[in-house]
Protein backbone atom coordinates (compact mmCIF):
# COMPACT_ATOMS: atom_id res chain seq x y z
CA UNK A 1 0.00 0.00 0.00
CA UNK A 2 1.48 3.60 -0.43
CA UNK A 3 2.15 5.68 1.95
CA UNK A 4 1.33 9.69 2.79
CA UNK A 5 3.97 11.65 4.03
CA UNK A 6 3.90 15.17 5.82
CA UNK A 7 7.73 16.52 5.37
CA UNK A 8 8.75 19.66 7.46
CA UNK A 9 10.76 22.58 5.20
CA UNK A 10 12.60 25.59 5.75
CA UNK A 11 11.00 28.71 7.44
CA UNK A 12 13.42 30.88 5.60
CA UNK A 13 17.47 29.05 4.96
CA UNK A 14 17.04 26.58 3.01
CA UNK A 15 19.56 24.38 4.55
CA UNK A 16 17.04 23.89 7.63
CA UNK A 17 15.91 20.16 5.85
CA UNK A 18 16.69 17.05 6.96
CA UNK A 19 18.66 14.05 5.03
CA UNK A 20 15.39 12.41 5.39
CA UNK A 21 12.90 15.00 3.64
CA UNK A 22 15.58 15.04 0.91
CA UNK A 23 15.48 11.76 0.24
CA UNK A 24 11.81 11.06 1.09
CA UNK A 25 11.09 13.94 -1.76
CA UNK A 26 13.12 12.78 -3.97
CA UNK A 27 11.42 8.93 -3.64
CA UNK A 28 7.67 9.79 -4.16
CA UNK A 29 5.77 9.87 -6.80
CA UNK A 30 4.22 13.31 -6.76
CA UNK A 31 4.81 16.17 -4.05
CA UNK A 32 1.91 18.51 -3.10
CA UNK A 33 2.65 21.81 -2.57
CA UNK A 34 0.65 24.42 -0.94
CA UNK A 35 2.60 27.02 -3.60
CA UNK A 36 4.38 24.92 -6.39
CA UNK A 37 6.67 28.14 -7.53
CA UNK A 38 7.61 28.34 -3.68
CA UNK A 39 8.59 24.67 -3.08
CA UNK A 40 10.08 24.36 -6.85
CA UNK A 41 13.14 26.78 -5.22
CA UNK A 42 13.66 24.32 -2.54
CA UNK A 43 13.24 21.30 -4.91
CA UNK A 44 15.76 22.90 -7.26
CA UNK A 45 18.70 23.66 -4.39
CA UNK A 46 18.52 19.88 -3.57
CA UNK A 47 18.33 18.22 -7.44
CA UNK A 48 15.20 17.29 -6.92
CA UNK A 49 12.99 16.29 -9.62
CA UNK A 50 9.84 15.29 -9.38
CA UNK A 51 6.26 16.25 -10.19
CA UNK A 52 4.19 18.42 -8.03
CA UNK A 53 0.47 19.77 -7.78
CA UNK A 54 -0.81 22.90 -5.46
CA UNK A 55 -3.36 21.71 -2.38
CA UNK A 56 -3.59 24.80 -0.88
CA UNK A 57 -6.52 26.28 2.03
CA UNK A 58 -8.40 27.12 -1.56
CA UNK A 59 -8.42 23.95 -2.63
CA UNK A 60 -11.41 22.94 -4.08
CA UNK A 61 -13.23 19.10 -2.82
CA UNK A 62 -12.53 17.69 -6.41
CA UNK A 63 -8.35 18.24 -5.39
CA UNK A 64 -8.96 15.98 -2.22
CA UNK A 65 -11.34 13.63 -4.32
CA UNK A 66 -8.14 13.32 -7.08
CA UNK A 67 -5.54 13.11 -4.46
CA UNK A 68 -7.56 9.76 -2.36
CA UNK A 69 -8.24 8.40 -5.92
CA UNK A 70 -4.35 8.59 -6.31
CA UNK A 71 -3.52 6.93 -3.34
CA UNK A 72 -6.11 4.49 -4.56
CA UNK A 73 -4.00 3.87 -7.45
CA UNK A 74 -0.32 2.75 -5.09
CA UNK A 75 1.04 6.51 -5.34
CA UNK A 76 3.00 7.61 -2.88
CA UNK A 77 2.79 11.38 -1.92
CA UNK A 78 4.56 13.82 -0.04
CA UNK A 79 2.56 16.93 1.70
CA UNK A 80 4.86 20.49 1.82
CA UNK A 81 3.81 23.79 3.19
CA UNK A 82 5.58 26.94 1.81
CA UNK A 83 7.30 26.85 4.70
CA UNK A 84 7.60 24.68 7.98
CA UNK A 85 5.46 22.23 8.62
CA UNK A 86 2.61 21.50 7.26
CA UNK A 87 -1.16 21.35 9.08
CA UNK A 88 0.79 24.18 11.62
CA UNK A 89 -0.97 27.39 10.67
CA UNK A 90 -1.09 25.63 7.21
CA UNK A 91 -3.44 23.58 4.77
CA UNK A 92 -3.35 19.70 5.58
CA UNK A 93 -5.60 18.80 8.29
CA UNK A 94 -8.22 17.95 6.21
CA UNK A 95 -6.20 15.95 4.21
CA UNK A 96 -4.90 14.02 6.23
CA UNK A 97 -8.18 13.28 8.07
CA UNK A 98 -9.53 12.33 4.55
CA UNK A 99 -7.11 10.13 4.07
CA UNK A 100 -7.03 8.27 7.56
CA UNK A 101 -10.82 7.80 6.91
CA UNK A 102 -10.34 7.08 3.13
CA UNK A 103 -7.54 4.34 4.02
CA UNK A 104 -7.56 3.13 7.29
CA UNK A 105 -4.38 1.13 7.40
CA UNK A 106 -2.46 3.41 5.22
CA UNK A 107 0.81 4.85 6.90
CA UNK A 108 0.38 8.59 7.20
CA UNK A 109 4.22 9.50 8.06
CA UNK A 110 5.50 12.72 9.64
CA UNK A 111 9.05 14.00 8.32
CA UNK A 112 9.86 15.94 11.37
CA UNK A 113 11.30 19.52 10.31
CA UNK A 114 11.28 22.74 11.33
CA UNK A 115 8.67 25.18 12.68
CA UNK A 116 8.46 28.68 13.59
CA UNK A 117 6.32 28.26 17.03
CA UNK A 118 9.14 26.04 18.18
CA UNK A 119 12.12 27.33 16.79
CA UNK A 120 10.95 31.28 18.30
CA UNK A 121 9.86 29.29 21.74
CA UNK A 122 13.71 27.64 21.89
CA UNK A 123 15.02 31.25 21.73
CA UNK A 124 13.02 33.60 23.49
CA UNK A 125 13.95 32.49 27.10
CA UNK A 126 10.72 31.66 28.40
CA UNK A 127 9.55 28.46 29.79
CA UNK A 128 8.81 26.37 26.82
CA UNK A 129 7.72 23.05 28.42
CA UNK A 130 3.91 24.14 28.77
CA UNK A 131 2.90 26.67 26.17
CA UNK A 132 -0.55 27.86 24.55
CA UNK A 133 -0.48 28.35 20.91
CA UNK A 134 -3.40 30.85 18.96
CA UNK A 135 -2.31 30.46 15.54
CA UNK A 136 -3.13 33.52 14.09
CA UNK A 137 -5.06 35.59 15.91
CA UNK A 138 -8.56 36.82 14.78
CA UNK A 139 -8.64 40.00 13.05
CA UNK A 140 -11.97 41.31 14.39
CA UNK A 141 -14.65 39.08 15.95
CA UNK A 142 -13.09 36.96 18.62
CA UNK A 143 -10.05 39.44 19.10
CA UNK A 144 -11.28 40.92 22.11
CA UNK A 145 -12.32 37.87 23.72
CA UNK A 146 -8.69 35.82 22.74
CA UNK A 147 -6.86 39.26 24.38
CA UNK A 148 -8.82 38.72 27.53
CA UNK A 149 -7.96 34.46 27.42
CA UNK A 150 -4.18 35.95 26.84
CA UNK A 151 -4.49 37.95 30.00
CA UNK A 152 -5.83 34.84 31.91
CA UNK A 153 -3.65 32.08 30.62
CA UNK A 154 -0.98 30.86 33.43
CA UNK A 155 1.71 29.48 30.41
CA UNK A 156 3.63 30.57 27.80
CA UNK A 157 1.61 32.10 24.85
CA UNK A 158 2.74 31.38 21.62
CA UNK A 159 1.28 33.05 18.33
CA UNK A 160 1.84 34.16 14.85
CA UNK A 161 1.48 37.78 13.71
CA UNK A 162 2.01 39.54 10.41
CA UNK A 163 4.22 42.66 9.80
CA UNK A 164 0.65 44.94 9.28
CA UNK A 165 -0.81 44.25 12.43
CA UNK A 166 2.03 43.70 14.87
CA UNK A 167 1.65 47.64 16.07
CA UNK A 168 -2.31 47.01 16.82
CA UNK A 169 -1.36 43.95 18.35
CA UNK A 170 1.35 45.38 20.76
CA UNK A 171 -0.84 48.08 21.74
CA UNK A 172 -3.94 45.87 22.67
CA UNK A 173 -1.35 44.10 24.79
CA UNK A 174 -0.86 46.87 26.87
CA UNK A 175 -3.94 46.75 27.92
CA UNK A 176 -4.31 43.23 28.42
CA UNK A 177 -1.04 42.23 29.85
CA UNK A 178 0.42 44.78 31.36
CA UNK A 179 4.23 44.41 32.50
CA UNK A 180 4.08 40.58 31.56
CA UNK A 181 7.18 40.17 29.50
CA UNK A 182 6.64 39.98 25.45
CA UNK A 183 9.35 38.35 23.53
CA UNK A 184 9.28 38.74 19.64
CA UNK A 185 11.71 36.29 17.38
CA UNK A 186 11.03 38.16 13.42
CA UNK A 187 12.53 36.42 10.20
CA UNK A 188 14.36 33.31 12.09
CA UNK A 189 17.06 31.72 9.73
CA UNK A 190 17.45 35.03 7.45
CA UNK A 191 19.73 37.71 7.25
CA UNK A 192 17.34 39.81 9.11
CA UNK A 193 16.84 37.49 12.13
CA UNK A 194 16.17 39.58 15.42
CA UNK A 195 14.72 38.74 18.77
CA UNK A 196 13.19 42.06 21.03
CA UNK A 197 12.03 41.70 24.29
CA UNK A 198 10.38 43.72 27.04
CA UNK A 199 6.94 44.57 27.61
CA UNK A 200 4.40 45.43 25.52
CA UNK A 201 4.70 49.64 25.86
CA UNK A 202 8.59 48.86 25.31
CA UNK A 203 8.62 46.33 22.48
CA UNK A 204 5.94 49.25 21.03
CA UNK A 205 8.11 51.73 21.47
CA UNK A 206 11.48 50.29 19.81
CA UNK A 207 8.95 49.57 16.32
CA UNK A 208 8.15 53.24 16.76
CA UNK A 209 11.51 54.15 16.68
CA UNK A 210 13.06 51.41 14.00
CA UNK A 211 9.83 51.67 11.48
CA UNK A 212 12.33 49.70 9.04
CA UNK A 213 11.92 46.20 11.40
CA UNK A 214 8.11 45.97 11.02
CA UNK A 215 8.30 43.59 8.49
CA UNK A 216 9.01 40.31 7.42
CA UNK A 217 7.36 37.38 9.57
CA UNK A 218 7.11 37.53 13.71
CA UNK A 219 6.55 35.35 16.21
CA UNK A 220 4.89 36.76 19.14
CA UNK A 221 5.82 35.26 22.71
CA UNK A 222 4.24 35.91 25.97
CA UNK A 223 5.21 35.22 29.88
CA UNK A 224 2.50 33.55 31.69
CA UNK A 225 0.76 35.30 34.18
N1 LIG B 1 3.65 26.02 9.01
C1 LIG B 1 4.50 27.07 9.43
C2 LIG B 1 5.32 26.60 10.63
O1 LIG B 1 5.42 25.41 10.86
O2 LIG B 1 5.87 27.44 11.33
C3 LIG B 1 3.73 28.33 9.73
C4 LIG B 1 2.98 28.85 8.55
S1 LIG B 1 2.08 30.31 8.86
C5 LIG B 1 1.13 30.42 7.39
C6 LIG B 1 3.27 31.56 8.57
C7 LIG B 1 3.59 32.35 9.82
O3 LIG B 1 4.58 31.66 10.57
C8 LIG B 1 4.20 33.71 9.53
O4 LIG B 1 3.20 34.69 9.31
C9 LIG B 1 4.96 33.99 10.80
O5 LIG B 1 4.10 34.42 11.82
C10 LIG B 1 5.47 32.57 11.14
N2 LIG B 1 6.79 32.36 10.52
C11 LIG B 1 7.08 31.58 9.46
N3 LIG B 1 8.39 31.65 9.18
C12 LIG B 1 8.95 32.49 10.08
C13 LIG B 1 10.26 32.98 10.30
N4 LIG B 1 11.26 32.61 9.52
N5 LIG B 1 10.46 33.83 11.33
C14 LIG B 1 9.44 34.21 12.12
N6 LIG B 1 8.18 33.79 11.95
C15 LIG B 1 7.92 32.94 10.94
Amino acid sequence: MSKFYVVGTPIGNLEDITYRAVRILSEVDLILCEDTRVTINLLNKYGINKPTMSYHSQSKLAKLDKIIELIGEGKTLALVSDAGTPTISDPGSVLVSKIRESYKDMEIIAIPGPSALVSALSVSGLPASEFVFFGFLPHKKGRETLFKEISQTERTVVFYESPHRIMKTLDSLKKYIGERKVVIAREISKIYEQVISGTASETEAYFLKNKDKIRGEFVVLISAK
